[in-house]
């Protein structure tokens, strides 16, 4: 079932939770909403559900303006953050129980359950009680109850936020996985990059309300087209750092951490038209595109090693200046608090932002 807000907005007297949000979704298509804690996501989500009515625009399942459309008959399946398994029934009575509330069959209840509990392997959990299973158990009951009754659409409200990382990990995979067999068109809230990255066809970003960005993951990671969105995907996060540009012949220059670096022709064509050439820019680079290297382009003081595991992440403060930044060594490096240390970095990878609209001059 193909999705369309069209100018959604609630507001609540002078907090507008969503503003004017235009959000095409494909049939089948499984969209991440993603932002920081009160940017919407939710409130978004209620009004897909029926639950919240809209203040202005529209929301369209298909052909069909769904406004004022009540909930029980918008044939959407529901999985959210504490499971809302009723505690007192089994795992059966809890996945039957929408067809329930629609009066189907009990014979036909049993069916179309053992079907998905098959799919989702909990039929043998179906007479035990939600206390009796674990989280990654209660997950996937909920799940089942989310699809049994054939929805056309499926709402997710952060649902592994009460999983260990391990769990996660492997629902994370499951839930996609289910989604593509059952090519049912999902939409799920999280604020939780790493989900969003590793789960989404598109991600549709969130900032106090409004539509920052919608893309896929991919895009979002390699041509993020404003500062937003190039701070909040990607971890550790991109370093940002206070920058001006510089015309010297044919030649494009970053003036950067005391040092001046050389626009690769790529990006420099990128710039025409978008800037004059001497301005100030905020200048990204992630910290997985910055390595020590001796004939690295940029010096420092190591501040800070924090071992990640599979690499360190150093914490340097650049040139003469206090601005730290981020780049990641390889384990058993040797740098401690003080090293003298150089960063290469590939001058490709090189993100700029205006520093006052915060928009990127390389992607739009
Ligand atoms: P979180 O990740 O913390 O759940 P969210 O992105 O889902 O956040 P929403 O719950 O959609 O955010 O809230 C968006 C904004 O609307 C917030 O500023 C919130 O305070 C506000 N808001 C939500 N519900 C109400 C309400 N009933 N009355 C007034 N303001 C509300």
């Amino acid at each position: 079932m193909e999705i369309r807000l069209e100018g959604l907005s609630k507001h609540y007297g002078q907090v507008a939770a969503v503003d004017n949000l235009e959000l095409p979704v494909r049939d089948g298509e499984f969209v991440a909403l993603l932002g920081p804690s009160g940017c919407g996501k939710t409130t978004t989500l209620l009004m897909l559900a029926g639950i919240l009515r809209p203040t202005a625009g529209t929301i369209r399942f298909g052909d069909k303006v769904v406004n004022l459309v009540p909930p029980q008959e918008r044939n959407i399946g529901m999985v959210f953050q504490s499971y809302a398994l009723y505690p007192h029934m089994t795992a059966y009575q809890n996945i039957v129980y929408p067809l329930r509330l629609r009066k189907v069959p009990e014979a036909e209840m049993r069916q179309r359950a053992e079907k998905i509990a098959e799919r989702l392997e909990i039929g043998s959990l179906f007479s035990r009680k939600p206390g009796e299973l674990s989280g990654g158990q209660q997950q996937r009951v909920a799940l089942a109850r989310g699809l049994i009754k054939h929805p056309d659409i499926l709402l997710f409200d952060e649902p592994l936020s009460n999983l260990d990382a391990r769990l996660r990990l492997t629902t994370r995979g499951e839930i996609k996985r289910l989604q593509r067999e059952f090519g049912i068109t999902s939409i799920y809230v999280t604020h939780d990059q790493v989900e969003a990255l590793t789960m989404a066809d598109r991600i549709a970003v969130m900032k106090a309300g409004k539509l920052e960005a919608y893309a896929t993951p991919n895009e979002l990671y390699e041509r993020p087209r404003t500062r937003f969105v190039a701070s909040f995907i990607g971890h550790p996060p991109m370093n940002l750092l206070p920058a001006a540009l510089a015309q010297a012949g044919e030649k494009t220059l970053v003036h950067v951490a005391d040092t001046a670096l050389e626009l690769p022709a790529s990006l420099a064509q990128r710039l025409n038209g978008n800037s004059q050439s001497e301005r100030e820019v905020l200048f990204g680079i992630r910290p997985e595109d910055l390595v020590p290297d001796p004939d690295g382009q940029i010096a420092g003081e190591v501040d800070l090693v924090e071992p990640l595991g599979r690499e360190d992440m150093l914490v340097v403060r650049a040139g003469n200046t206090q601005t730290q930044i981020h780049a990641l060594a390889p384990v058993g490096s040797g740098f401690t608090t003080g090293s003298q240390v150089r960063l290469r970095l590939d001058p490709e990878r090189i993100h700029l932002f205006d520093s006052i609209t915060e928009r990127s001059l390389l992607w739009s």
